[in-house]
């Protein structure tokens, strides 16, 4: 039970095998690479195809990518990516082209006092985000989060990706196999080969025999292979509370080539579910997930084909065939089993909305890259923290996600209405929510220090949504604040806004510039 582990062997070469492969890698196998100890290989099928969507992520993917070691330059010109500075809802708190902004950058002066009190008390009827965010005028405005001579990953605004998903993969593999040393193997696993211990000692491929490992990482897809085939590990499902399991995709040519890239993923609500709308610099990537309970999937084609409508001319738009993806919203009851770890769609998936699910990837990937155990006794106690640690994320992601619908007012139909029934809202939301008509969410909210969504993310949709906090003057968070200070905040958000405004660059001039020269780092 004591044997060292120095051979990880990853099953499956989608956007979340690609990036385990080169963070455990670039974390292991480049220091280690003259003694040979050390080896990661990565098998994928040539013929079960990769799920191919997953277009936005989280800001933590330029850390990722900057430690993997890739040029921001090389990744945006290969795969097809743009900004992305938050998220911008319509629709979704009356259903009436009601709209609100999370941008990905917390309040100004976030750490100073709670700027949701000031705004309740002194400017209620002010846009939350817009009074308290400088990025909001960049999202308004399909600006760029920075220029040409900001260097590679730094900011003047906090940012993320819109990325085409196939290409990023093939880039990741390119630069896994190139750069990091990862050992890629085209070929199909048949079965899988047990240990007397229960561990994984092999797998078995269809055409290059038994490939054997000292720790497994099932990147398969949703199937989940090894968890979940072989180790009978269950999906715990989620569909009471978060419904949509359904999505219609298309890909969308600009109209006009030189048409704005939006700066933020568009969610639009629809009547059973929402409309995505990811800019990125060649095409548009749109899809509407809804639920299969609430709506029929001829009628979400309906209500796709009137969105995109609105975005091209019938002649472009009439030839689109919707690519329709199924999926069960869940999570693993456990993510490590043995001498075997899921990540990606194998781990789980519940819905797009906030992009949580390659964020996910990254942070499994880099739990097990930083605590990879050194032997097989260790391994055990890792994976019991592991198994903590990441159940309690994706119960806090739920009940973010959740949050998103539980506090709509639209009537128009009976998903909307489900999302309000106490019964669909995991207890620990319905309580959040009783506090926060007293408290506004704050730096306590988190439970852990790397938690996926800061409390900035719960102001900007409670307050983008209307969600009323009453502010008791005795609250003591605000007491050494003055309405001075909060005054100041206001003003300088507000410069700040009018000064990108002017200085920042379109996300499409920016983007050519790159394509053509790179970033110019004085
Ligand atoms: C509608 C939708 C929208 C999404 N949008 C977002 C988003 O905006 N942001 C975000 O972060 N995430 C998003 N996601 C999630 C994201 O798409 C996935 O997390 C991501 O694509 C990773 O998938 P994967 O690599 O786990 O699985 P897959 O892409 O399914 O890859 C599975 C791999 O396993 C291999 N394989 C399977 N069986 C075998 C076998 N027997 N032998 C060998 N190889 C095998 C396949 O060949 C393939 O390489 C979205 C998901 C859906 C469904």
């Amino acid at each position: 039970m004591s044997s060292p582990i120095k051979d990880i062997v990853i099953l499956g070469g989608g956007t979340a095998g690609w990036l385990t492969a080169a963070v455990i890698a670039a974390e292991h196998c480049v220091q280690q690479r003259s003694e040979k100890s050390f080896s990661v290989t990565l098998l994928e099928s040539p013929d079960v195809p990769t799920l191919g969507v997953g277009e936005g992520t989280w800001p933590s993917m330029r850390n990722t990518l900057k430690k993997i070691g890739v040029r921001e330059t090389d990744f945006i010109r290969e795969c097809d990516a743009s900004f992305k500075q938050g998220t911008f809802f319509k629709s979704w708190r009356c259903g009436a082209g009601d709209t609100y902004a999370h941008p990905f950058t917390i309040p100004h002066r976030y750490q100073e006092a709670n700027p949701a009190l000031w705004w309740r008390e002194t400017r209620p009827d002010a846009d939350f985000a817009e009074s308290v965010c400088p990025q909001a005028s960049l999202l308004a405005g399909d600006l760029a989060p920075k220029d040409i001579t900001t260097p590679e990953y730094a900011f003047n605004a906090n940012y993320g990706y819109h990325l085409d998903a196939g290409k990023f993969a093939g880039f990741l593999r390119k630069h896994a196999t190139t750069v990091l040393g990862v050992r890629h193997l085209s070929t199909r696993v048949i079965s899988v080969n047990a240990s007397p211990t229960g561990d994984i000692a092999s797998l078995e491929t269809d055409s290059l025999g038994a490939i054997s490992g000292d720790l497994f990482i099932d990147c398969s897809g949703s199937r989940a292979l090894l968890l979940g085939d072989h180790y009978g590990i269950d999906l715990v499902a989620q569909d009471h509370i978060l419904f949509n399991d359904t999505a219609l995709a298309v890909q969308l040519d600009y109209p006009d080539p030189q048409a704005p890239i939006a700066s933020a993923t568009l969610a639009t609500a629809q009547s059973a579910g929402w409309i995505w709308n990811i800019g990125l610099p060649t095409r548009r990537g749109v899809g509407y997930v809804f639920s299969s309970h609430h709506v029929s999937v001829d009628h979400a084609e309906i209500a796709m084909r009137d969105y995109l409508g609105s975005l091209a001319p019938a002649e472009i738009t009439k030839n689109l065939s919707p690519r329709q993806i199924n999926f069960q919203p869940g999570y693993r009851a456990k993510f490590w089993h043995k001498n075997c770890v899921a990540i990606g769609m194998s781990a789980g998936f519940i819905e797009p909305l906030e992009a949580s699910a390659l964020v996910l990837v990254e942070k499994f990937a880099g739990f097990v890259a930083e605590e990879l155990p050194s032997n097989r006794t260790v391994m055990d106690v890792i994976a019991k923290r592991f198994n903590r640690k990441f159940s309690q994320q994706w119960s806090s992601i739920i009940d973010f996600l959740k949050l998103h619908y539980a506090v709509s007012e639209r009537q128009d139909s009976q998903y909307w209405k489900d999302h309000r029934l106490r019964t669909t809202q995991p207890e620990s939301l319905r309580e959040n929510l009783a506090r926060w008509r007293h408290q506004a969410p704050w730096h306590h909210e988190a439970v852990n220090v790397d938690d996926l969504f800061p409390s900035a993310s719960f102001q900007y949709v409670l307050y983008g949504m209307g969600f009323s906090t009453a502010v008791a003057s005795t609250d003591r968070r605000s007491q050494n604040k003055s309405t001075d200070w909060a005054g100041r905040l206001f003003a300088e958000s507000a410069a700040q806004q009018a000064k990108f405004q002017q200085s920042m660059p379109s996300n499409r001039a920016l983007l050519d510039k790159v394509v053509e020269y790179g970033f110019q780092t004085l």
